[in-house]
């Protein structure tokens, strides 16, 4: 059975087959700012797992190289894919139809966190990209 997915609206739905390459959360700016929330929360996946299923993605640059996917209807962050990464779609946890099943396993660019955001687990935690998470 694949994994699979939707925006707030289900214009967009996807799917992809086996796991993740990883799990992670990203405290970067640019990622708070695109899900406008404390921090983002992603599942790593091979573009070559993943595919969508209706629909197709509004795209914003947010910087060269790096595009970040949105429901053109509702709005919904759905994605992060970046020229450094290639190969890999990078899915927004909260788009899944079921977030509980994958468990991120670090934090990546911690030097941006939100002062007041301090989650007290035991993960590893890098200042940029992390060497199995990576945004
Ligand atoms: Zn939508
Ligand atoms: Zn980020």
């Amino acid at each position: 059975m694949p994994t699979t997915g939707h925006c707030l609206c289900r214009d967009l739905t996807y799917e992809f087959e086996g796991d993740p390459l990883w799990v992670a959360y990203c405290h970067c700016e640019s990622c708070r700012r695109h899900t406008s929330s404390a921090l983002a929360t992603f599942v790593g996946v091979s573009s070559k797992q993943f595919r969508y299923t209706h629909g197709t993605p509004a795209t914003y640059t947010s910087s060269p190289g790096v595009t970040r996917s949105f429901c053109g209807k509702c709005g919904s962050p759905m994605s992060f894919a970046g020229s450094r990464f290639p190969g890999e779609i990078h899915l927004y946890i909260g788009t899944l139809t079921d977030p509980a099943v994958f468990i991120p396993t670090s934090h990546v660019h911690v030097t941006e966190r939100l002062p007041w955001f301090d989650v007290r687990d035991a993960l590893p935690r890098h200042d940029h990209s992390g060497s199995s998470s990576r945004d």
